[in-house]
């Protein structure tokens, strides 16, 4: 079979690769219809993900037809649609035994630190592939489960409720996602971002107020949104040094701020303005079995994703998808790579 591998850091290539088989009576082989292209891919095509190990074969957001399913596997068929959550957990640290698996002290990431779902056929857990409807749901949208789910994990981490008034920094499809999924709990939302097309996107995808960071005044914004009390939830989906300082800064009196960045730099945070708001700052990575949540969104259409897809390629051209991302970030949210 054919499959999307890095070699080392800016050589990508396709590959003729053995195809998978069932190793145990857990797993199912799933036939790849689309994948999505993270920036986190991009990031282990460049080199600068400190994370990944090479040769791999990316692609952690992608969904497929089940071909084959092994001896034990009762809760998937022959034929169904599903998308797979990328996360593993080694089940018995600190983390997995409090219920927390996708933070575990040895947690994997298909296609980072494991072979992923660039591939014509893949090998997963049954346990990690969930069915869709796609009698309600497009095949073509099964890969952006698992950028929903960041985004629903935000939700959680954040605990956004109807009511809450939440900033999101940045437009992009993580921002994008979060939106919508606080917009499904009843919540209110200011997007920020520097670019007018992508603020226009986020407003159509459910955003109540979009601020151009660049141009507009945030801090005016944010009186003008909350009655000058200052913004309740914060969530930082920029993840610069600045746009951490930011978020504490414009977080209101025991708000709430949520970060997801991997950066290693510092930024700069003195204690008194923790304190004196008594502010929650908590951290919220990939997802913690938030897929059923998305795939009901995504089948009732209170998550609606379509949106939130702006090109698509055959896998075949991953580059020129790649090129087409890192050069009309304005333009572009989420990528698709076709398998079928
Ligand atoms: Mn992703
Ligand atoms: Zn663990």
């Amino acid at each position: 079979m054919k499959a999307v591998i890095v070699e080392r850091p800016l050589e990508i290539r396709i590959a003729d690769v053995p195809k998978p088989e069932i190793q145990n009576n857990a797993d199912v082989l799933i036939r790849v219809l689309c994948g999505s292209i993270c920036g986190s891919d991009i990031g282990i095509y460049r080199g600068t993900n400190a994370l990944a190990t090479y040769p791999r074969i990316i692609g952690h957001e992608y969904g497929g037809v089940v071909e084959e399913i092994g001896a034990g596997v009762a809760n998937l068929s022959v034929g169904d649609v599903v998308a797979v959550d990328p996360v593993r957990a080694c089940g018995h640290c600190y983390a997995c035994s409090v219920g927390r698996p996708n933070v575990c002290k040895s947690v994997e990431v298909t296609g980072v630190h494991r072979d992923g779902g660039f591939a014509e056929y893949v090998v997963a857990p049954a346990s990690a592939a969930y069915r869709i409807d796609t009698a309600r749901v497009d095949k073509g949208l099964i890969s952006l489960v698992e950028p929903y789910s960041i985004g629903a994990q935000v939700n959680h981490r954040a605990d956004i409720h109807a009511g809450d008034r939440v900033l999101v920094m940045g437009a992009g499809p993580i921002g994008v996602s979060i939106t919508q999924v606080a917009k499904s709990r009843g919540a209110e939302v200011l997007i920020t971002d520097i670019f007018d097309s992508r603020l226009d996107r986020a407003k159509s995808m459910g955003a109540d107020v979009t601020v151009n960071v660049s141009t507009g005044d945030l801090d005016r914004e944010i009186d003008r949104f909350t009655g000058g009390e200052g913004m309740p939830v914060v969530v930082d989906s920029v993840c610069s040094t600045a746009s951490f300082e930011q978020s504490v800064a414009v977080a209101s009196q025991a708000g709430r701020v949520v970060t997801l960045g991997l950066l290693s730099r510092p930024s700069q945070i003195a204690m008194v303005e923790l304190t004196k708001k008594e502010l929650d700052v908590r951290g919220s990575r990939l997802n913690n079995h938030r897929f059923p949540e998305v795939i009901l969104g995504f089948e009732d259409g209170s998550l609606t994703p379509a949106g939130m897809l702006t090109s698509a390629f055959r896998f075949s051209e991953v580059e020129k998808a790649i090129a087409r991302l890192l050069e009309h970030p304005e333009l572009e949210c989420k990528v698709a790579l076709r398998f079928d």
